[in-house]
């Protein structure tokens, strides 16, 4: 896989399906999780940029948006979407019970997250732009920090349309493709992976909702709802590079 803003149409869509085909078929179903989380945790708000960012004057419907979740909820959809061991996760979160496996690195920021809920939460819903607006990262991200993989699940899900999660292999791909690695300088990578993505619309004259449409898993998985504004802009970019 090359850069985004160079690699073809055809080959990005394939990525995207052939990622989404491996996670329709993996345990847990990632995909039936994914859609869980977005219509049971997330809201689409009107687009609130004016006339001269690229995404209004990309077609931009609107941006995606943390509703106003419960940490306890928040938790538990972390959780599935990116450990099986779901349950161990929440117990060490919530009840200080030391657990070994996939996930067990998310604990202290899901604990550090847990104390500063209400405000971290507010933080979160004032900042109302999506990654392919011309402004930088959500301020909040800027001051704390991105460390690890599992850090950046956290802030991924706490901004769905601006902060894109990374795993071990997917960071060797975005490497590989000249991106920054994302565990040296997390909001380098995401704005430069951002900023070819709007690249590659203009190239391909898609728009915000031509890049939305380029994840549709409802066409590998049938029980996944077909999304009548779109897909979250972080799982695009997301999905591009990560084969479960
Ligand atoms: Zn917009
Ligand atoms: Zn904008």
């Amino acid at each position: 896989m090359g850069s985004i803003a160079d690699s073809s149409l055809d080959k990005i869509r394939e990525a995207i399906r052939n990622s989404n085909k491996q996670a329709a078929q993996g345990r847990p179903q990632y995909l039936i999780w994914e859609d869980r989380a977005l219509h049971s945790d997330y809201e689409f708000i009107a687009c609130p940029c004016g006339g001269l960012c690229w995404c209004k004057r990309n077609g931009c419907g609107g941006h995606y948006r943390l509703k106003e979740v419960t940490f306890e909820r928040f938790l538990e959809t972390y959780a599935t979407l990116w450990t099986p061991n779901r349950r161990a996760l929440r117990q060490a979160v919530l009840g200080g019970i030391r657990f070994k496996g996939r996930g067990q690195n998310a604990v202290e920021p899901l604990q550090w997250l847990s104390e500063r809920w209400p405000s971290i939460l507010g933080d979160v819903r004032r900042y109302d732009k999506c990654g392919l607006c011309d402004s930088s990262a959500p301020p909040l991200v800027t001051r704390v920090g991105i460390f690890n993989l599992w850090d950046a699940k956290i802030w991924s899900q706490l901004y769905y349309d601006s902060l894109i999660p990374f795993d071990y292999e997917s960071k060797r791909k975005i490497k590989n493709a000249g991106y920054p690695d994302p565990t040296i300088d997390f909001l380098a990578t995401n704005r430069e992976l951002f900023g070819d993505l709007r690249k590659f619309s203009d190239s391909h004259g898609l728009g915000v909702r031509g890049l939305r449409d380029l994840d549709s898993p409802w066409t590998v998985e049938p029980q996944y709802r077909k999304s009548s504004v779109g897909q979250p802009l972080s799982r695009v970019v997301d999905k591009i590079f990560y084969i479960p």
